[in-house]
């Protein structure tokens, strides 16, 4: 199956998987939280796999069988591994925009440093890229990169790339506990986003079994740490919690908005007390999430905030 969904994205709203590397997971890294398991198809040269006819009509075919509320908002290359190793990927993307759907490719932006590559990406309207870390040392540790590519090559890619990108290009760091989750780390790591200059940055954590199991997310306080030095150097960010609920404003419904919002980013107190108000509602609803483990208060900078507790049955398990 090339394609999949649509399933909920936060990011992305309604968004049509897109498969485009056939049979087992082929990537240039081995991240040790990736959800498919140990990389064992280890590939940096770009091969062709689908014709791009293939691709565009299995798509077609898939949305022909759509309801008119199913219409996804997205076609998302989302591959079993890395999708630029798909020497046909930028052919397969011109071939779906045919199809009058905006074009995302999520990828961990190793291969950038190839002009190639580069080109194939500039015809998709949106583009997340993997920054875990701005350190060479966490990143051959976390990523476990093929031995041929370089971080100068990755860091070169990706300031070359984003300088000339025109769509949206958004930036994903997955924080591991104990591996890119210090101070130090989190500042290194902001400092490679802000010169990436993302529209928006995802920070993201393990929640499904990892390829290690030794793999475990960092603690809420941390979660919120990384929020906010991404937030005082000027990055626009937003948390993923592994829950991709309705994003929205308020709504009237004071459990909905609270769980929604903290989920993409923690709430200060003094915010939070003006949702409730806006709500009709008092702190018993603050206080029933709380008790329920739905949500934590952590402190930053002697503020307090509220933030989604994310831990899910998996992580819980193994304690
Ligand atoms: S880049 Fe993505 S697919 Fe490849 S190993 Fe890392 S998490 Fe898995």
């Amino acid at each position: 199956m090339i394609s999949f969904g649509p399933v909920p994205s936060r990011r992305l709203g309604k968004s049509l998987g897109v498969n485009n590397i056939p049979g087992e997971k082929k990537c240039t890294y081995s991240c040790i939280y990736c959800q498919v398991g140990v990389t064992k198809h280890y590939l940096s040269a770009r091969e062709s796999f689908y014709d791009p006819s293939v691709i565009f009509n299995e798509v077609n075919h898939h949305l022909e069988k759509l309801s008119v509320n199913d219409k996804p908002d997205y076609l998302t290359f989302v591959a079993n591994g890395e999708p630029t190793l798909d020497i046909n990927l930028g052919k397969s993307i011109i071939e779906l925009k045919k199809l009058n759907i905006p074009i995302a490719v999520i990828t961990n932006a190793s291969l950038l440093y190839d002009p190639q590559v580069c080109s194939d990406l500039m015809q998709a309207d949106w583009i997340s890229v993997k920054i875990d870390t701005g350190s060479e040392s966490i990143w051959k540790k976390l990523n476990r990169p093929l031995h041929n590519i370089s971080f100068e090559a990755y860091l070169k890619g990706l300031d070359v790339f984003s300088k000339s990108f025109k769509g949206f290009l958004a930036s994903e760091t997955m924080l591991v506990r104990g591996v890119n989750d210090s101070t130090e780390d989190l500042n290194e790591t902001t400092e490679l986003i802000q010169s990436v200059a993302p529209s928006t940055a995802y920070i993201s954590i393990p929640t499904r079994p990892p390829a290690l199991s030794s793999v475990e997310p960092p603690s809420e306080t941390v979660i919120n740490e990384a929020y906010q030095i991404f937030s005082e150097k000027g990055i626009k960010c937003k948390l993923i919690l592994g829950f991709e609920g309705t994003d929205t404003g308020f709504t009237g419904n004071a459990i909905d908005d609270i769980i929604n919002i903290c989920t993409v980013h923690p709430i200060r107190e003094d915010t939070m007390l003006e949702l409730l108000k806006k709500n009709n509602t008092d702190v018993f609803v603050l206080e029933s999430l709380l008790f329920d483990g739905k949500i934590k208060k952590v402190s930053y900078n002697s503020k307090l905030f509220y933030i989604r507790q994310f831990r899910d049955d998996y992580f819980s398990k193994k304690k």
